[in-house]
């Protein structure tokens, strides 16, 4: 059997390449929850105007709050990479922090130019 990783004393190590899957999993997860928090405002207006009535529009938010457990549940379950726990859950609190709550993998470790390129241009 092939070992492709690098390995120190015999034991393998994982390196950051081997995480760049599961991180951009993570990364998917989130950015689906962002959008569907950033659509609420302008999806509630629209519905508004439709409907001329805040009970009409009511439906509308219902299926919005239902998609938002749906997601929220999805990107929970994303696992970290590195140690294999949830990403964003740490027994009961789940924390969208761009770190992961076990291991502090953060969630662009992957991609070194971008988290440590300075702010400049
Ligand atoms: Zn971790």
């Amino acid at each position: 059997m092939q070992v492709d990783r690098d390995e120190q004393d015999g034991v393998p190590q994982e390196t950051v390449e081997d995480w760049g899957p599961g991180l951009q999993k993570v990364r998917k997860r989130r950015l689906l929850l962002w959008i569907l928090i950033a659509v609420y405002m302008p999806l509630m207006w629209i519905a508004q105007r439709l409907t001329h009535s805040f009970w009409d529009a009511l439906p509308v938010f219902w299926v919005w709050f239902a998609l938002l457990i749906v997601i929220m549940t999805y990107s929970a379950l994303a696992r970290c990479p590195r140690c294999g726990n949830y990403f964003h859950m740490n027994g009961m609190s789940l924390l969208y922090l761009r770190k992961c709550l076990h291991c502090q993998l953060h969630v662009c470790a992957d991609k070194p130019g971008k988290k440590t390129s300075p702010a400049a241009s």
